[in-house]
């Protein structure tokens, strides 16, 4: 089955990839590059022993789009592909919403010209805000949504909700992930990110590799345990996963359906880097610093949906998430 994976090069498309080869299915991916390296594509041919078909180009340009879905009879989409720094989209809100929320435009109006009409959109427990309470539920209130980065991932959400009530012979899969993180477990694909890393495993990995002094805890004064941030980490190789049964169970099925991809398990800044150095063998600097805005106190999924739908549950631990990314920071310091 050829699935198109729009930003297929990035992080969680990359090891979705080889996750879909694994399990027999043919990715053909579309990557503008502009935060990814092509390097990805020889790693996931080392892996799998098969090179993905490539194509580099923007989802904004509908032209470039038909012409991939005019050369193969793709069966879905799974949509990867937009920009995801949400200190960056405050400062830059009309590149978000072109990119995100355009770009999805572009691409479902491509897809319906080709008669594709089942696509998996990567949203994110962003869309959820502040919850009222965890665990968060696939109905617990979207919208509330703090910056454009989040509010891009909510009007896609409505967008596609909006298609499907239009349109109901269309398959529209909303994926609200948690906190990925980890690497695949070999360690020659991880997270690369560009600059100083936003989210919290790729900065401790590079206070790890001695690439940063030390982490800035944001706040020890949340109504938490230990008074740190707790969130749902994910491993990467679990939300990969997520994609196969959610194409799999729902990808043939007209419908709008909703899943957290999540473990249902919180865990604090200070676990995490607990975590971290006993992976890699010494303990991670750390000082504690003011709150960082914007952020919330708790977040964690309710799995039950996703487990009961989609017969998905993800098995990996918090061990393999600190050991499989020490493997890929320690092997490439410095990424691809
Ligand atoms: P990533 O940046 O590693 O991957 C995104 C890929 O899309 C990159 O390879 C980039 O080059 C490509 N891309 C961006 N704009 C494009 C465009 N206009 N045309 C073609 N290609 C384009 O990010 P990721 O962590 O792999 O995230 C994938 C998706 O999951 C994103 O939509 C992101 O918002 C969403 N998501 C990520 C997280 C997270 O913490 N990583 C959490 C929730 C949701
Ligand atoms: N965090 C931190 N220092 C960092 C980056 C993140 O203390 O350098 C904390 C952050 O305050 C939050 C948790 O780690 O409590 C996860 O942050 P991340 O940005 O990775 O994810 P998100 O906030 O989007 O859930």
């Amino acid at each position: 089955m050829k699935v198109l994976v729009t930003g297929g090069m990035g992080y969680i498309g990359s090891h979705t990839c080889v996750q879909m080869i694994e399990a027999g299915m043919e990715p053909i991916i579309i990557d503008n590059l502009c935060n990814a390296k092509d390097a990805v594509l020889d790693r996931i041919e080392a892996l799998t022993g098969t090179k993905p078909q490539f194509y580099l180009g923007d989802i904004r340009d509908e032209a470039f789009l038909d012409g991939g879905f005019n050369q193969h009879d793709i069966k879905a989409v799974i949509h990867f592909a937009g920009l995801k720094a949400v200190g960056e989209s405050v400062a830059k809100p009309l590149e978000y919403y072109d990119n995100n929320v355009n770009g999805t435009l572009v691409l479902a109006r491509s897809m319906r010209k080709a008669g594709v009409k089942s696509i998996v959109f990567s949203s994110s427990a962003t869309v959820y805000g502040d919850p009222e309470v965890v665990p968060i539920t696939e109905d617990s209130p979207t919208g509330q949504t703090t910056n454009p980065y989040g509010r891009s991932k909510y009007m896609v959400e409505e967008c596609l909700s909006d298609l499907f009530n239009a349109e109901s012979d269309w398959s529209i899969t909303l994926l609200r992930y948690f906190n990925p993180v980890g690497a695949h477990p070999s360690g020659t694909m991880g997270e690369d990110p560009q600059g100083i890393p936003n989210n919290l495993m790729p900065f401790i990995a590079q206070v790890a590799v001695g690439r940063r002094e030390s982490l800035s805890v944001f706040g020890n004064d949340y109504p938490t345990p230990d008074g740190t941030g707790v969130r749902d980490y994910i491993h990467v190789m679990d939300l990969a996963d997520g994609h196969i049964a959610a194409l799999k169970a729902v990808g043939e099925k007209a419908g709008l359906h909703i899943y957290n991809l999540g473990t249902g398990k919180g865990s604090s800044v200070l676990e995490m880097v607990d975590a971290f150095g006993k992976a890699c063998g010494a303990p991670i600097a750390y000082e504690m610093c003011p709150r960082r805005p914007g952020d919330i106190a708790e977040c964690w999924a309710s799995t039950d949906k996703a487990e009961r739908e989609l017969g998905w549950k993800a098995t990996r631990s918090v061990a393999e998430m600190t050991a499989d990314t020490w493997k890929w920071q320690s092997n490439n310091p410095h990424g691809y």
